[in-house]
């Protein structure tokens, strides 16, 4: 069996041991007889799993009591409704800040249920920074402030949140979950979909503080009412219970690991590899200010179009998948996730090195 190592921005790359264990579980689920993709929702078996995961969510990512941790459908997308829905109901005013297309959907989203601005954007320069604002650019009145924290296209990420004043912060952290502690008392509701960095796609996380909910405007349709999710546990309808398992499995691969901290050291080396590498090639650069560089999604390029053609051809043929940049940024990009091995990312660095030197 030869795996790929696959740089696609998601979904991506889960971690072997994981695959390994669900595999071994994969038609007996701990003596139940079945696998966790045929038992009921309501079982006891299931209320074990998610009630699990949940608490390792909480214990890993260090979620205040005051904060409910909800188990979604719909992708990150769908939240970018559910948010203006149920939170844009005061003024029915918010703030965006603009760092990228996934920012961008959020804030067309929620026009289209109020007044939503944008306070900053990036867009002057293909999105290569990340925008300063001060607690003077947001409206005190705006229901919330919204921001991406990581921009999986561009490969941006705030380093130092915004300063927002009184007004509540939302995060789309879909795809820098779990890569690194963060202070989730710092936001109102931080959320993400699963397929970068937590489990396949399918099932999308959100952390809400608990004073936030049970203000959805009334045409909220039901699924996307927050408070209906957190009052059912996240089991109003089926739940989608093999990704909730799925993610306990990489919560507990996290926690074998030694937690956030350790996996912030190990993503910061992994990062390093691939940034101290481009800082130093003549052929590829890489494309984002570097005081603002994820360490999740490093896009980069070389000045000819061509050679980027033949770069991804040959390494995808040398085993390095999915590293075709965004349309909108071109060239490419690597995206490191958590269950990217840092052989991956040293490997993957050894070929680019090496066609340098032969396209030179
Ligand atoms: C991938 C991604 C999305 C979209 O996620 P879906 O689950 O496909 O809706 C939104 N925001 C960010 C930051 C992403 O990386």
């Amino acid at each position: 069996m030869a795996r790929v190592y696959n740089f696609s921005a998601g979904p991506s790359m889960l971690p072997e041991e994981v695959l390994k264990k669900a595999a071994a579980e994969m038609l007996d689920y701990q003596g139940s007889g079945q696998s966790v993709m045929e038992m009921s929702h309501r079982s006891k078996v299931f209320d074990a799993i998610i009630k699990d995961t949940e608490k390792l969510f909480r214990e890993i990512m260090n979620i205040p009591e005051n904060y409910k941790v909800l188990f979604l459908q719909g992708g990150a997308s769908t939240q970018f409704a559910a948010i203006p829905l149920n939170f844009m109901n005061g003024s029915g005013k918010a703030d965006y800040i603009v760092t990228g297309q996934w920012a961008k959907k959020a804030l067309a989203e929620a026009k289209k249920y109020g007044d939503a601005r944008a306070v900053a954007s990036s867009a002057d320069k293909t999105f290569s920074y990340i925008p300063k604002t001060t607690a003077a650019d947001f409206d005190p009145e705006a229901d919330y402030v919204y921001i991406c924290l990581n921009n999986t296209i561009y490969g941006t990420v705030y380093h130092e949140l915004p300063d927002t004043g009184n007004v509540p912060l939302i995060a789309d952290v879909s795809s820098c979950f779990l890569s690194e502690p963060i202070d989730v008392s710092k936001f109102a509701v931080v959320y993400g979909g699963a397929q970068k960095n937590v489990a396949p796609a399918g099932v999308t996380i959100c952390i809400i503080r608990e004073d936030m909910l049970g203000n959805a405007r009334d045409i909220t349709p039901t699924m996307l009412d927050y408070k209906v999710m957190a009052d059912n546990d996240s089991l109003y309808n089926t739940p989608p219970c093999w990704n909730i398992y799925i993610t306990k499995l990489v919560l507990e691969w996290i926690k074998e690991l030694g937690g956030l901290e350790k996996m912030k050291e190990r993503n910061e080396k992994k990062a390093k590899i691939l940034y101290d590498f481009l800082d130093s090639s003549k052929m590829f650069k890489g494309t984002v200010v570097a005081e603002d560089r994820s360490l999740m999604n490093v896009p980069f390029v070389t000045d000819s179009e061509e050679l980027n053609a033949k770069f991804i051809k040959e390494a995808t043929d040398a085993g390095f998948i999915n590293l075709k940049g965004h349309r909108s940024v071109g060239g490419m990009r690597a995206s490191i996730y958590n269950a990217m091995p840092i052989e991956g990312v040293e490997k993957l660095v050894a070929f680019m090195a090496k066609f340098e030197q032969e396209n030179a």
